[in-house]
This record gives C-alpha cells, sequence and structure tokens, in this order.
C-alpha cells in the first residue's frame, strides 16, 4: 500500500481539547518519521530498492517514459581492506551524494544495495542518460575519496522505451550492460541497446 494510501487511511482529529490535538502531532510526527525510514537508505539517505519499485511501478502505470543508470563501485572491497570498513562507508556517502550533485530534480537517486547504486531518470534518453553517467564517472575518477584518492565506478544503463518493462526487467538490462562494462576493463559506460546491436561505447 503506497503512503498517501495509508495516510488517507489515517482518522482525522478535530478536538478542542488540548491533549488530544498533541498527541495527534505525536502520531503524525511518528508516522512521517517512519515513512522516511521505511523508504530511505539509512547509510546514505538516497531511496532504498523498494522506493525505487515503487517509482518504476508509478511511472509506468503514468506512461511515464524513463532511463536507468545503474553503477557499481570498482575493487570497493579491496577499499575496505586497506583502509578500514569506516572509511568504506564514507565513500559510499561520498559516492550518493556526488551521485545527488549530477541526478536532475525529478530523477530519483537510490542505493541498490552494498555498493551498487543507481539514478532513475525522469523521461531520460539514452544520449541524456550517457551524458549523466559519464559526467557522474569521469568527477569520481578525478576527485579525492575519503581514501584520498579517486575511485572507479563500472556503469550500466538501460531505458524503458514506453514498453511495459518493469522494475525487474529494467534492472536486468542496465545489470547486463554493468556487467560488460566490468568485463571489458571496468571504470565506463555500456548502454543496454549497444550490446543487442553490436555496438558498444
Ligand atoms: P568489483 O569491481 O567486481 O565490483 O569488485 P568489488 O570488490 O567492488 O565487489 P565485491 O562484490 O567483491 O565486494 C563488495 C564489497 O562491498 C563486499 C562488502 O563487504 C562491501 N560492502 C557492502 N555493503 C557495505 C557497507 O555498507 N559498508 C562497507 N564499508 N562495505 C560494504
Ligand atoms: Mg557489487
Ligand atoms: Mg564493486
Amino acid at each position: 500500500m503506497s503512503t498517501k494510501a495509508i495516510r488517507s487511511k489515517m482518522p482525522k482529529t478535530n478536538s478542542y481539547i488540548y491533549e488530544v490535538r498533541q498527541l495527534d502531532q505525536s502520531i503524525n510526527n511518528h508516522f512521517n518519521l517512519l515513512n522516511k525510514e521505511i523508504r530511505l537508505d539509512g547509510l546514505t539517505g538516497l531511496a532504498n530498492r523498494k522506493t525505487f519499485d515503487l517509482t518504476i511501478t508509478e511511472w509506468l502505470s503514468d506512461a511515464i517514459p524513463f532511463a536507468l543508470i545503474l553503477l557499481d563501485i570498482d575493487h570497493f572491497k579491496k577499499i575496505n581492506d586497506q583502509f578500514g570498513h569506516l572509511i568504506g562507508d564514507e565513500v559510499l556517502t561520498y559516492t550518493a551524494s556526488k551521485i545527488r550533485d549530477f541526478a536532475g530534480t525529478h530523477d530519483l537517486c537510490f542505493r541498490y544495495g552494498g555498493e551498487e547504486f543507481g539514478v532513475l531518470i525522469k523521461f531520460g534518453t539514452i544520449p541524456a542518460a550517457v551524458q549523466m553517467a559519464e559526467g557522474l564517472r569521469k568527477a569520481l575518477a578525478s576527485e579525492a575519496s575519503p581514501t584520498g584518492s579517486p575511485i572507479f565506478v563500472s556503469i550500466g544503463v538501460s531505458v524503458s522505451a514506453g514498453k511495459a518493462e518493469g522494475a525487474k526487467e529494467m534492472i536486468e538490462m542496465a545489470d547486463k550492460a554493468l556487467y560488460q562494462s566490468k568485463t571489458a576493463g571496468r571504470n565506463q559506460t555500456t548502454v543496454y541497446e549497444h550490446m543487442t546491436t553490436g555496438r558498444h561505447d
């Protein structure tokens, strides 16, 4: 059930009694906090996987075309091993904030899990998604991260193209492209469509 639907089911309180109004306010605050916690990733503050699924479902039912960028930090295990988990966590938060810098206000930035992140680009086309992905990848590869050195990411891009792809299909396509970026040497972007037509970035 969407949070909008849950909220509309909550009884409206319009009492003259001060304590009742206080209680109502307190329940509302807790509801808002809980609502935020179930939608967001605890470490980075980006949307979580559940929000990603809900957003895709919503955009598909509204016939909104979109593109998906999926990225995975290269050799992240080595960062943890060399600098420790706390610095590893800082690298994740740093990556999340860079992703936010490159995404538009109507796009959804999310943490898919571990060291995998993504952006759902509303009305996104392949050229727009590639421009965003490459801008982000190059910025990460040229600026110092919390380790003191740049980090590298492998990226996969897919587009909804107005077809009835669900969250699962969109992720599968972007993931195949991402895997191609990994096997081709990491620190690069691959578009799913280019894979099927045999063209590569
Ligand atoms: P590749 O280039 O193939 O992606 O290699 P990789 O080392 O990045 O990938 P791998 O899947 O081997 O390792 C991912 C690591 O990410 C393992 C896991 O311990 C670490 N990790 C997952 N979530 C977190 C987290 O929240 N914080 C920290 N510090 N590490 C995490
Ligand atoms: Mg991974
Ligand atoms: Mg990785």
